[in-house]
């Protein structure tokens, strides 16, 4: 039988790894949307997660002629109302390195007592497809953020942000563990269930 494309809207090979290994036992050919279309460089200007994942995904979709997956993703903290949020990779500025953003994260909650300092990393993906339809889902990992970083695994946010569970930071859980409780293992297993399902025949007129 004849493969789908599917097309990641993503620059970052580790990301298009991660989730081919989550849609391998699908009937979809998934390609880094590079390989097809060269670079493509989308603004991430939308205020929610969503606007962001939807404009990737039907951008893409449209120039590789296939369905196309796109994922944003960010840290939220209850008492900044819900901040960093889509600003994540830029909470300390545009040049901003993820040891800066954790340094302002940090100051921003000095004052802030253990039980205050609830968090969640929310990850939301849109599929789309080249005539402009498009669906959505997320993934949440709730925890706490810490007062000092903690472990020397992972990326961005992860050496401040503790799952209770576990009683580890996510830099400091081993990685295989990670990729199974994170915002984005959550949203991917949901993305698997719509490209999977009928969903994908009938609306993304697959
Ligand atoms: P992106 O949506 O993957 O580009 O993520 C945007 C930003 O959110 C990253 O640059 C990080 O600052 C933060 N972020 C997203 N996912 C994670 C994670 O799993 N661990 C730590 N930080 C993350």
């Amino acid at each position: 039988m004849q493969k789908n494309r599917l097309v990641i809207a993503s620059q970052n090979l580790n990301k298009v790894k991660e989730i081919k290994s989550i849609l391998v036992d699908l009937n979809y050919e998934v390609l880094p949307a590079f390989q097809v279309i060269g670079t493509l460089e989308i603004e991430e200007d939308g205020s929610t997660f969503e606007e962001n994942a939807k404009k990737k995904a039907l951008l893409t979709a449209k120039a590789a002629d296939c369905l196309a997956l796109a994922d944003d993703s960010g840290l939220e903290v209850a008492v900044l109302n819900n901040q960093p949020g889509v600003y994540s990779a830029r909470y300390a500025g545009e040049q901003a390195t993820d040891e800066d953003n954790n340094q302002k994260l940090l100051s921003a909650l000095a004052d802030i007592p253990e039980g205050s300092r609830q968090a969640r990393f929310r990850c939301v993906i849109a599929i789309a497809d080249p005539q402009g339809k498009v669906v959505t889902c997320e993934g949440i990992c709730n925890g706490r953020i810490t007062f000092k970083p903690r472990g020397d695994n992972g990326f961005g946010y992860d050496p401040l942000f503790l799952v209770e569970e576990y009683g580890k930071t996510f830099a400091e859980l081993e990685t295989g563990i990670k990729n199974k409780i994170s915002h984005r293992a959550m949203a991917l297993q949901k993305a698997k269930e719509i490209l999977a399902g009928d969903l994908a025949k009938n609306f993304l007129g697959n």
